[in-house]
């Protein structure tokens, strides 16, 4: 048991969140929601430490596959940054401001960018594409993600202004053209640029959020400089082109890593 430490430990976090939330708010969907997604990750965390080099996408594909289609399609609840802010604006603290605030804003500060590697329905369909590494230099770009995050918060605001009717189902819809729009761009960037995870590097507006709080992560990789041997396997390996062997928190790139885990399996003297 003591090997599992770590996923009883994450799914016990988890199911702190569903309990607190679940009896706060009255609403066993949080029970119900908390409890899938750290048993999910809770499964993930198991099967790596068991060696199985899918452990991720396992649970990446059992927490996108379940925020897209029962949260997004069935339950029509918009968890796009758009959603985020109109649940905002409405002053209604529920799914969407809880995910975010859980996931995107204030998680970040102990498990950095894990949703980025785990749960993320765009991700999880970039992953499947051939360039799991990038094969180009990375672009000067990545102020279009500030570009995106405005436009998400005018989009709505303007709504807001113009006292637009029938809000809800103006939010299903932008939910499901931004999901097509996320995954039509990301698929083309992908193939453009050689590298899978271009859309998270220069187009994704949550990055916004994600970046600056995943800064003072305590889940983070850091090495052992007395095991390393300096082969530089891990970088060659990295998809987010993080500078793991530099421990410092100003590292480059060091607020990219979603926590693949793709460096420790591959490093040959289990140095990080
Ligand atoms: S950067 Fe954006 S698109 Fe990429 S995994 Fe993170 S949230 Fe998803
Ligand atoms: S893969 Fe391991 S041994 Fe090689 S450079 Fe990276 S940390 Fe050092
Ligand atoms: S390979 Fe290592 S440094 Fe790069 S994103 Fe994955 S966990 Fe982070």
């Amino acid at each position: 048991m003591k090997k599992y430490a770590v996923p009883i430990a994450l799914f016990a976090a988890f199911e702190a969140v569903a309990i607190t939330l679940w009896l706060t708010k009255g609403n066993p969907f949080y029970l119900f929601n908390f409890t899938y997604i750290g048993a999910s990750v809770a499964l993930g965390a198991a099967l790596f430490i068991q060696g199985n080099k899918n452990a991720r996408r396992v649970t990446q594909l059992l927490v996108g596959l379940y925020m897209l289609v029962y949260l997004g399609l069935i339950s029509r609840e918009n968890m796009q940054i758009e959603g985020f802010w109109y649940y905002l604006f409405t002053g209604v603290f529920e799914a969407a401001t809880i995910h975010y605030a859980v996931a995107k804003i204030f998680g970040p500060l102990l498990f950095g960018r894990g949703w980025c590697g785990y749960a993320c329905w765009t991700a999880m369909v970039l992953d499947f594409l051939p360039y799991k590494v990038p094969e180009q230099p990375r672009k000067q770009i990545g102020w279009i993600r500030y570009v995106t995050f405005v436009a998400s918060l005018v989009f709505v605001a303007a709504l807001f202004l113009a006292h637009v009717g029938n809000l809800e189902r103006i939010m299903f819809w932008a939910f499901i053209v931004g999901n097509i729009a996320y995954y039509a761009v990301g698929i083309a960037l992908a193939y453009a640029f050689k590298d899978n995870r271009a859309f998270c590097k220069y187009i994704c507006p949550i990055t916004v959020f994600l970046k600056p709080m995943s800064y003072f992560a305590r889940i983070r990789v850091t090495c052992d400089h007395s095991k390393c041997i300096e082969c530089g396997k891990c970088r060659r390996v990295c998809p987010m082109d993080v500078d793991m062997l530099d421990d410092a928190r100003s590292r480059k790139n060091g607020t990219e890593c979603i926590l693949c885990m793709e460096c420790v399996r591959n490093c040959p003297k289990k140095a990080l």
